[in-house]
């Protein structure tokens, strides 16, 4: 299922210009996250108080999920495996520029809930560093080309590509 790591999580939240889809039970997520973890008022990412970064008014919300790239899938076979992906809780899947994914909701375990900051700052893996609060999802309009909550989304989505209603075989 996975490929080798390819991407740099900055890359797959850039807001798209077609087919836009808005994620909007991510959304409900990080809404729910801000609620459960208030945060100070969030300024514009062009207008921080000086010696502040976005990363002290967001509730941590790259550290709220992680995404593996995934197969594209080709064959009812494959599609039934994100239909499985989907059947668990906090699972979506999400296609950016071609490349699908696998989105978990879930929250790092060294996430500070007081802070909303890392608690392994000086220890955090590569990934963590690699990314930038430069280009981040601090605001709340990314988008992706395609997102996949429900296994239903999934069948109805491959009989239109596949052309085929998918057979179930009597076990
Ligand atoms: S890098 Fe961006 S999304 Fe992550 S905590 Fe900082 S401001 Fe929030
Ligand atoms: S290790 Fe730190 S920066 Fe990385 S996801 Fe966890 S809390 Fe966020």
């Amino acid at each position: 299922m996975k490929k080798e790591k390819r991407f740099s999580k900055k890359e797959y939240h850039e807001a798209k210009n077609s087919h836009i889809n808005l994620d909007t039970s991510f959304i409900n997520y990080l809404v729910a996250s801000q609620t459960a973890y208030p945060m100070k008022k969030r300024p514009d990412r062009n207008n921080l108080p000086e010696g502040t970064v976005p990363c002290h008014y967001c509730p941590g919300k790259c550290c709220r999920y992680f995404a593996l790239p995934i197969d594209t899938p080709e064959s009812w076979k494959e599609y039934d495996y994100m239909r499985w992906f989907l059947l668990h809780d906090r699972a979506t899947v999400f296609v950016d520029d071609g490349t699908w994914y696998l989105l978990v909701h879930t929250k790092c375990k060294h996430l500070d809930d007081r802070t909303n900051l890392c608690g392994i700052y000086e220890t955090r893996p590569d990934i963590c560093r690699e990314y930038s609060s430069n280009k981040c999802e601090y605001e709340d309009h990314y988008v992706y080309d395609q997102y996949f909550e429900l296994p239903e989304q999934v069948e109805e989505y491959a009989e239109a590509v596949l052309g085929t209603k998918r057979k179930r075989e009597a076990t």
